[in-house]
């Protein structure tokens, strides 16, 4: 079913570039674009969902986990480029945000 970007508590927009398909929280897109992701990257968000410490993660703590969001960025900009799209995303963004905090966290140590 096709609704407008968060108008369903549990689900939320596909996260490939132009699609609006409601998704499953525990799914990052869509079937249509999930199934165009190649197997190693549908892998590496995989083990990274299956990764982490809550059983049901909400879509808040799935984005503050780099691996998650690093897999799950590769996977919207593969798509995009396969469609000559934008690539730039806010998995992707995510995933630089948590990295220099990390790298911020290792001076301090
Ligand atoms: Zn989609």
């Amino acid at each position: 079913m096709l609704f407008p970007k968060g108008s369903r508590a549990n689900t939320h927009a596909c996260e490939a570039k132009g699609c609006m398909w409601a998704t499953e929280p525990r799914l990052p897109m869509c079937a249509n674009h999930w199934l165009r992701v190649p197997s190693r990257i549908q892998a590496d968000v995989w083990n990274a969902y299956r990764a982490m410490p809550q059983r049901t993660p909400t879509r808040d703590e799935l984005m503050s986990d780099l691996g998650y969001v690093s897999a799950v960025a590769d996977a919207i900009e593969h798509l995009a480029a396969a469609d000559g799209r934008d690539p730039s995303n806010r998995y992707r963004l995510a995933a630089d945000q948590i990295a220099e905090a990390r790298a911020g966290e290792l001076v301090v140590a």
